[in-house]
């Protein structure tokens, strides 16, 4: 007999499920019945994992169980969190009738569902499943052929406030580009997926990655869905884009109306972010510095953390924005610093600000979740209460004489706003709002005559339950006698069982109907119940039929009047940021940067914001220290500090505050420093002494010299470049000419203004020769055999490690460290150091040793070495296997 096909064994619900499952294949279904979304199959294996949730069995399909675990419906949106930042994709799928009206059709019929939305990391709008100050991002990339290569595109939306913005990047540049924008979900081609010199950017970024089948759409059909989306004929109404721009904006627009399945974010254009703009810093730099959050990942304890004051969340977003891209601009730089300038001036216009501010809430993301129908009456306060702000605001702005042109803008749009929606919605508001608007409620009492009576008849209707529940306990002299409330039997009489059997009996029994015998119970309608029932349930849908209306009314006025909101919206942040940036400058005696084109870089008494308020939480104090890596008058290139000292004194303390500065100061924000003059930075380079980084089996020297090639490889005489102790993670020799030759490069080639600590104090000599280079040290003394950190920082050189007091600090065995000073007497008696010191003199600078010509023209097979370097093919090795491999080259050497 021919096997029995599985479909004929599956229940209709099955079915059912199983087409759903089929179409939505790479995401786990919730899939709604009753109270509960319920899971199959594989997704609930996954879902009792990553929740913790029982596993349990419910019939069996083609033989085997299956498996099944569920979520109450009221606390979905506390798992949906955890299985999002788990990484999955969740599609919500509901009921879409009313189970009587399957019922109707037939025993064996299903309720009919559908999936309503997906839910993926990058595309979240509910409160309780976003961070307030934080943007919520989807990225998406593409490319297109430019000439021999390609060029990439990346557009990034936030559907929480409708924010879209586009660029085009290099293969190279692209990385950097996603570290600042920091997506939570990132749509790749498969195609730019397998790029093999993209590969390690996907396994490594923080988003959650979410491979496109096709390569994407092209610039041509991306263009005819952009104009679709939007309702336009031609974009270019919006701006001049790259082809890869709107084959990536293109991609994002298509994923964000796959998820959302028909409604509609309130997208704003995409607007175009030139490739230049912002000061370039790649992630390695964005980590090491700790710019919005720590090497651990968290928010506290980054400069983000440290210098933001904003009041409101999306004051907050646009700060981490900011901050993660300070500007490259002087003009628009120094735009922001006359705005914080301005504040900090007029401390009192800037603290009315501030406590207008407060009472701003989220109004970005409260019109996204209205716009796309998810939205309650809170966010209708929202917009009421962030619009009353706003108006405060705009008036207050008013009063100033003269405004930089920052404020001035922002208050021009506050005061352009229609006061016609803030008055509809304060009008028709309560004060206490509910959750949801299907609980109603929320509309003020007195706004609508007709809502008032349905309101009266079904609160009256409440009382004569109550009467009448008085009226039958005297009639039947049980009184314990209640009458409940339930939606099966609706209105009925509960008593004790022993009052109960008197009920059915004459004469009682004529007004008391018996409809359920529970354990020590029973319960009984009425005739008059029954009316009550329907006249309070009428009373009641009428009244919520009317709020609904009410709202839907508001919620159209605002959706209509979003374009204006959402500047608004924009204005109240900006004007956050600029107060926030002049409450800090003034809190810490900060002090407005010169920013301009030149190629300065002079701090006076510059200080590590992070380190300086931990200092403070202890009591303890910080000590400024000036840098000045300016180009000489005239000069080519800025100057290079090096700066030695022993552990632990404050390098790494003095060579970050610098790089914060810069920073800050781009990002329009006054800094830490007495005085600070700073030519514009194009690009930011940190690198730290890596620590082992075995998971992706790199060793510490792999990942030093990989990230010391894209600094020599990428940094102008523009940049800035910080080092610490780069060199470390190999033999003496080897990093102290690796440590060598990169100064020389830096000095000669990139020319560009860098801060490099060091342990190799010979390479102090290097100043000799290198006229920009300078020698800083960060001072100890000793007392009483101890050594005192002084932390500052001064011109000169280390006169020795202190490595010894450092340990004995450390709580090194005390046979240890008297053993190891004994050793260190007798090295240094020898004179290490000589040999090198000397060479510094003889060895041909860094230009003139350059291998020349001749070089490639050696005959084949003429050198193993050679023949081996031929053989290795870098794009085919893991970096294990490189470091393997230049082992084996050395060996052979
Ligand atoms: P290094 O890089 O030389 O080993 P760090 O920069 O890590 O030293 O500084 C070590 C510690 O010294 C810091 O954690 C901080 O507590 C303190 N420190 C550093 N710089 C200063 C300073 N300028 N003023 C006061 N304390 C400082």
């Amino acid at each position: 007999a021919a096997p029995e096909a599985p479909d004929a064994r599956l229940t209709p619900m099955m079915a059912q499920y199983l087409e759903i499952k089929h179409a939505n294949p790479d995401c786990l279904l919730f899939y709604r019945m009753g109270d509960f979304y319920e899971l199959f199959f594989g997704d609930a294996e996954i879902a009792s994992r990553t929740l913790g949730i029982v596993l349990t069995k419910r019939g069996k399909h083609a033989g085997e169980d299956i498996r099944m675990c569920g979520v109450p419906v009221d606390r979905a949106e506390d798992y949906l969190q955890r299985l999002i930042a788990a990484g999955h994709r969740v599609a919500v799928c509901e009921q879409q009738e009313d189970p009587a009206e399957a019922r109707k059709r037939g025993a064996k019929s299903v309720v009919k569902r559908g999936v309503v939305r997906l839910v993926t990391p990058g595309t979240i709008t509910e409160e309780t499943l976003l961070e307030p100050g934080r943007a919520s991002l989807l990225a998406a990339v593409a490319r297109v052929r430019a000439g021999e290569g390609w060029t990439y595109g990346l557009a990034a939306v936030d559907i929480s406030t409708g924010a879209f913005t586009v660029a085009e990047a290099s293969e190279g540049a692209l990385a950097a580009e996603i570290a600042r924008l920091e997506p939570r979900e990132i749509l790749v081609p498969d195609a730019i997926l397998d790029e093999p010199a993209l590969r390690a950017l996907w396994r490594e970024t923080r988003a959650h990655v979410t491979p496109l089948a096709r390569d994407g759409l092209d610039a041509a059909s991306g263009e005819r869905r952009l104009c679709a989306f939007y309702g336009v004929s031609s974009l270019a109404g919006f701006g001049a884009f790259a082809r890869a721009e709107i084959a990536a904006a293109a991609a994002a627009v298509a994923y964000v109306e796959r998820t959302q399945l028909g409604a509609r974010p309130p997208l704003s254009a995409p607007a175009r972010e030139a490739a230049d703009a912002c000061m370039a810093i790649d992630a390695a730099t964005r980590a090491s510095l700790e710019l919005t959050r720590t090497l651990a990942g968290e928010r506290a304890g980054s400069l983000l953390a440290a210098v933001d004051r904003t009041l409101t969340p999306a004051g907050g977003r646009l700060m981490a924005e900011r901050l993660a891209g300070p500007l490259t601009d002087a003009g628009a730089i120094n735009a922001r610093l006359d705005a914080v300038a301005w504040l900090v001036d007029d401390p009192a216009a800037r603290s009315a600000f501030r406590s207008a501010l407060k009472r701003a809430p989220d109004m970005a993301r409260a019109l996204s979740r209205l716009t796309l129908e998810r939205g309650g009456p809170r966010d209708l306060a929202g917009l009421r209460d962030g619009l009353a702000a706003a108006r405060s605001l705009g008036a207050a702005l008013a009063q100033a004489a003269v405004l930089p042109a920052e404020l001035a803008q922002a208050g021009a749009v506050l005061r352009g706003m229609d006061g016609a929606l803030e008055a509809a919605l304060a009008g028709c508001l309560a004060d206490e709002l509910p959750l949801n608007k299907r609980d109603g409620g929320f509309v003020r009492a007195g706004h609508d005559p007709a809502l008032d009576d349905a309101r009266a008849l079904r609160d009256e209707s409440r009382r004569v339950v109550a009467a009448l529940q008085a009226r039958y306990a005297e009639e039947t002299g049980a009184r314990t006698l209640r009458v409940k409330h339930n939606n099966f039997l609706g209105y009925f009489v509960e008593v004790p069982q022993a009052v109960g059997e008197t009920l059915v009996k004459p004469p009682l029994n004529a007004v008391f109907v018996h409809r359920q015998t529970m354990q020590g119970a029973m319960r009984f309608s009425t005739a008059e119940l029954g009316d009550l029932e329907s006249r309070i349930a009428s009373a009641a849908d009428r009244a919520l039929a009317l709020e609904l209306a009410h709202f839907d009314r508001l919620r159209e006025m605002a959706v209509a009047g979003a374009a204006g909101l959402k500047a608004v919206a924009a204005a109240l942040a900006r004007i956050d940021v600029a107060a926030a940036l002049a409450d800090l400058a003034e809190a810490g005696g900060w002090v407005r940067p010169a920013v301009d084109d030149s190629l300065a870089f002079a701090i006076e008494r510059g200080r590590h914001p992070v380190v300086e308020a931990a200092l403070k939480r202890d009591g303890q104090p910080f000590v400024a220290n000036d840098a000045d890596l300016s180009a000489p008058e005239g000069g080519r290139g800025g100057r290079i500090a090096l700066i030695t000292g022993p552990n632990m004194a404050g390098k790494s303390t003095f060579l970050r505050q610098n790089a914060l500065i810069a920073v800050l100061a781009q990002m329009g924000s006054f800094v830490p420093a007495a005085r600070a003059h700073l030519g514009v930075v194009d690009r930011l380079f940190s690198r730290v002494g890596a620590a082992d980084d075995l998971a992706r089996g790199r060793s510490t020297f792999m990942v030093e010299m990989i990230e010391a090639a894209a600094i020599l490889n990428q940094a102008t005489p523009r940049s800035l470049v910080i080092l610490d102790e780069i060199g470390r993670g190999t033999a003496t020799f080897d990093g102290l000419s690796i440590a060598w030759a990169t100064i020389e490069h830096l000095h000669e080639t990139n020319r560009c203004r860098s801060l490099f600590a060091t342990h190799f104090h010979e390479l102090t000599a290097l100043a000799r020769r290198l006229p920009r280079l300078l020698n800083l040290t960060v001072r100890v003394t000793e007392w009483q055999g101890d050594v005192v950190f002084l932390h500052e920082v001064a011109p000169g050189v280390a006169d020795r490690s202190y490595g010894v007091q450092v340990a004995k600090l450390a709580g090194l065995p005390r046979a240890v460290v008297d053993r190891a000073r004994m050793i260190l007497d007798e090295l240094e008696a020898s004179e290490r150091q000589a040999p090198v010191d000397r060479m510094v003199d003889d060895l041909p600078l860094f230009a003139a040793a350059r291998p020349t010509a001749g070089f490639a023209e050696a005959p084949a097979g003429a050198d193993p070495l050679r023949d081996a370097l031929k053989a290795v093919d870098p794009d085919a090795l893991s970096p294990r296997e490189a470091l393997e491999a230049l082992y084996r080259l050395k060996a052979a050497a």
